[in-house]
């Protein structure tokens, strides 16, 4: 095992320069879309930690930030397709324009999940930002209104998303080599 996780990558699919220069076109579309409207970005915790970051710090406006945890992973590469929260909001959602921040959205159950749960709480609207969306997102109904990258099926780490809770501090996104797996 390497000290250095960016020496177990086996591809970087982005840079982090790839990543914020994309981070920053779909912050200029939300600043327009919630003109003059009171905005709450909701993360998921602990993947979207620094979507929600680089996202939040190139808003040139007033955001407020809360943090739901949900387990829909065990320690493996699969989803388990079971949604319990683990951290609930601390704000109330009543009248509030939700933006819901996450890392990667894959089978889309946890979102589809999410989003049932946050419109059941009166919100004034309710809309989606991921920076990575893999296929069979792409099939799902719910709309995601902002996404950064469409990417293959592949198991991804880095810029907040883990293997086993490691590589969520490398700041660009990659696949892990075959070595890590076995
Ligand atoms: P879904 O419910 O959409 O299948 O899965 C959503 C969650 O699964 C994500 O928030 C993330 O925690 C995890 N996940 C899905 N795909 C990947 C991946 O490629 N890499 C990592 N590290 N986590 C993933």
């Amino acid at each position: 095992m390497h000290v250095e996780g960016d020496l177990d990558l086996d591809q970087t699919l982005y840079t982090e320069e790839q990543i914020v220069t994309r981070l920053k076109e779909m912050e200029t579309q939300i600043q327009t879309d919630y003109e003059g409207k009171y905005l709450l970005l909701v993360g998921v915790l602990k993947g979207a930690v620094m979507v929600m970051a680089d996202l939040a710090r190139s808003l040139d406006r007033h955001v407020e930030m809360d943090w739901m945890a949900v387990s829909s992973y065990g320690s493996g590469t699969q989803s388990s397709g079971v949604v319990r929260i683990l951290k609930d909001l601390d704000t109330d959602l009543n009248d509030r324009h939700v933006l819901i921040v996450e890392d990667i959205i894959d089978t889309g159950l946890t979102l589809s999940w999410l989003i049932t749960n946050l419109r059941s709480r009166g919100p004034a609207s309710v809309e989606i930002a991921t920076l990575l969306r893999k296929p069979e997102a792409q099939r799902m109904d719910v709309e995601v209104k902002y996404v950064g990258f469409d990417i293959p099926n592949a198991f991804v780490v880095g810029y907040g998303l883990d293997y086993n809770e490691r590589y969520r501090n490398l700041r660009c996104i990659g696949t892990l080599s075959p070595h890590v797996y076995s």
